[in-house]
């Protein structure tokens, strides 16, 4: 756990002792134990992003998903609604989705940055850096067997390299801090944007498929 975050945990006189023994084996973490980050993230003024937005978006899901979904940033909607996609793009995630017989309530949604930068602008690395710390506690945590990291933003981030999505696509990055791996899917809004990257997205759905199949029982 990072010291910014102990520091808040231990101002709140939350226990924090389930998150050391979370880092080290698969425990079942409690919702109340998920809500102490919640609310943290629901303070958190961290960057700059905390002056324009309205709701933070911490992500949805059951706590045990085998799934993580990882976007880049919250939207418009889900700004206003403090839930990740919701929007146009997140029904299209859902068809993606359904597509290879996974609902949503199996993964866990959560984007890199918990507030909306304005105009939907892209986060900066410092606002990347700065949240980054609540994107780890949330993965250590769940600790999925997937990780699905939508676009290119997220995947450079979490992937710490910065690779065009043509050199992501259809390939397995083993995380080894999270013993898990990752894997790059287009951002749905940028499909909705470019409908004729449509083709790929199938093919893509196959390969998620095949690597879902491996490693999610
Ligand atoms: S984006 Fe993250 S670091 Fe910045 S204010 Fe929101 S929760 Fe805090």
């Amino acid at each position: 756990m990072s010291s910014i975050l102990h520091k808040y945990f231990s101002e709140m006189d939350i226990d924090v002792s389930w998150y050391k023994k979370c880092s080290h084996e698969k425990i079942t973490t409690s919702n109340s134990e998920f809500d102490d980050l919640r609310k943290i993230v629901n303070k958190c003024e961290q960057c700059d992003l905390y002056k324009t937005r309205n709701k933070t978006v911490f992500g949805s899901g059951p706590l045990d998903s085998k799934i993580m979904i990882i976007g880049e940033a919250p939207g418009k909607d889900e700004d206003e609604q403090g839930e990740p996609f919701i929007g146009r793009a997140g029904k299209l995630l859902d068809a993606f989705l359904q597509s290879i017989n996974l609902g949503r309530e199996k993964v866990f949604i959560t984007n890199t940055v918990k507030c909306r930068p304005p105009d939907n602008r892209n986060p900066s690395l410092d606002e990347l850096n700065k949240c980054s710390s609540f994107l780890t506690s949330q993965i250590n945590a769940i600790k999925p067997k997937v990780l699905i990291l939508l676009g290119k933003v997220a995947a450079n981030n979490i992937l710490e390299n910065e690779s065009p999505m043509s050199d992501l696509r259809q390939k397995s990055f083993f995380i080894d801090k999270y013993d898990a791996p990752a894997i790059v899917f287009y951002h749905p809004a940028y499909i909705l944007r470019s409908p004729l990257k449509k083709s790929e997205v199938w093919e893509d759905l196959k390969y998620l498929n095949n690597i879902l199949k491996e490693h999610v029982c």
